[in-house]
Parts: structure tokens; C-alpha cells; sequence
């Protein structure tokens, strides 16, 4: 039986393979599981420290750089994690400016991963402006292979989705196995609200986008992206023009 930060895990070794390079589906896919019914209740933070022990340096975070609160989180469970930021070359300079000050003051290690086409060689090659007329295709390019791309380093990822942020979010687990990619998902704020988030930001001295103050509820590329008005949910601003609610990064 193992024992991690203070959780008896049962009766899969989740610890041993570490070292030795990346994990098979199935032993990935029992510690999903066993991750989801142990911490399912579990806060933020015990969630953190299990996954930072469970995979160990086969383990990243990624980060939009809407606010840091994942990355200051694992930041203290897991010193000198890795933080994937996929740098679309589309991105607001508030949202550049917080990734800096994330690699200045915080204990990890910020990864830009860039497309593999700059913004220029994509007009060149597919038209002008993609995200205005195929939006899913723009993101495939410049988030969802990039972000294939540099998860093939790592066993397991956490992210900041939240359960609050949208109907197609209600339903987020803390720990899943995500057949698709072949590793375990881990999403430690799924159960914050909105305001946990702020408590957070507030106790820690998290840096957070500045376009929040500006009237946006969330925040992406800035051709996709506009201000949300009173009432709206958060991510109702993203794709504003288009059914598209997701960039294919979490389906
Ligand atoms: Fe392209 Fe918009 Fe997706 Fe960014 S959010 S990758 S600009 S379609």
C-alpha cells in the first residue's frame, strides 16, 4: 500500500514508475481513478500535493495566464513545476505580462510553446484572419497541436477549469483520465466559485490579468475575445461570433 502526503492510495504503486520514464495507460489510468474517489472532496491543495507526488517531473501545469492561482498553487506543492503557457502569438499584452511576472516572482518553470507557424506564415498559407472565418481550425493550429506537442513530455496536467465558468464546464472532475490523450487530467479549483478565486488572489498576491478590471470575464485571444456584459457568464465573451464555446484544448 502507498502513502502520500498523508492519503492512503490503496493498492496500486503510484509512486515507483516515476523515475523510469513514462507510465503505461493502465497503471495512469488506476491512478485516475483512485485519484477521483479519494479527492473528490478534497481541497485544493491536497489535490495539488497528490498529483506533484503521484507523477513527479512526468507532471505540468498549464496556464492561460488569465491569473496564476494554479500556477502559485503548485508553486508551493511542487517547487520548480513546469507551467505550459501556449504562446498563440495572439495574445493580449496583459495576458504576456503575466506570464513574465509568473516566471519572475514564482517558484516554477514557465515553457512558452509556439506554433509551429508564426501568425504570418498561417495567412500565407490559409488566408488572413483564420479566427474570423474558421475559428476551429486557428485553434487546432495554434493551441490544440501545441499543446499535444509539449503534453507528450509529461503523464499528467492540471488545469484552472472551474465548474462555475459555464454549463459546458458543470460537470469537471478533480482527477479524470482523458482517454483521448492517454493521461490524467487534473483540475484542483473545479469546485471553487468565483469567489474562492478572489480569496485566493487576495491572500496570496496572485498576479491576475489586468483586462479583468477592464469588463472581461474571461480571457483569450484578442481576435476571439470581447467584453462581457452584466449578467452573461464569464466565458461568454470567447467566440462571441460563432457557436464555438471551446478551443478543443478540454473536449
Ligand atoms: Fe485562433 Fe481565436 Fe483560437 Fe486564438 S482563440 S487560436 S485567434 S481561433
Amino acid at each position: 500500500m502507498t502513502v502520500v502526503a498523508g492519503l492512503n492510495l490503496g493498492l496500486v504503486d503510484l509512486t515507483a514508475p516515476v523515475a523510469e520514464g513514462r507510465r503505461s495507460r493502465a497503471s495512469l489510468e488506476a491512478a485516475a481513478l483512485e485519484g477521483a474517489e479519494l479527492l473528490k472532496d478534497a481541497p485544493a491543495e491536497e489535490i495539488a500535493r497528490w498529483a506533484a507526488a503521484t507523477f513527479g517531473d512526468r507532471f505540468c501545469v498549464t496556464s492561460s495566464m488569465a491569473d496564476a492561482v494554479v500556477a502559485h498553487l503548485f508553486s508551493r506543492a511542487a517547487p520548480g513545476v513546469d507551467v505550459v503557457f501556449l504562446d498563440t502569438g495572439l495574445h493580449f499584452p496583459e495576458t504576456l505580462k503575466v506570464r513574465d511576472i509568473v516566471a519572475k516572482t514564482m517558484d516554477v518553470n514557465v515553457r512558452s510553446i509556439r506554433p509551429r507557424m508564426t501568425v504570418g506564415q498561417q495567412d500565407g498559407e490559409y488566408g488572413p484572419r483564420l479566427f474570423a472565418n474558421r475559428p476551429d481550425e486557428c485553434c487546432f493550429i495554434r493551441k490544440v497541436e501545441p499543446l499535444e506537442r509539449a503534453l507528450a513530455d509529461y503523464d499528467s496536467w492540471a488545469t484552472g477549469l472551474r465548474r462555475d465558468e459555464s454549463p459546458t464546464r458543470a460537470n469537471t472532475p478533480v482527477v479524470a483520465f482523458d482517454q483521448k490523450k492517454g493521461k490524467v487530467k487534473v483540475n484542483p479549483i473545479a469546485a471553487w466559485t468565483q469567489s474562492d478565486v478572489d480569496s485566493y488572489i487576495a491572500r496570496w498576491n496572485v498576479p491576475v490579468n489586468e483586462l479583468f478590471k477592464k469588463g472581461y470575464g474571461s480571457i483569450g485571444c484578442w481576435p476571439c475575445t470581447r467584453r462581457t456584459k452584466a449578467g452573461e457568464d464569464p466565458r461568454a465573451g470567447r467566440w462571441a461570433m460563432f457557436e464555438k464555446t471551446e478551443c478543443g484544448l478540454h473536449v
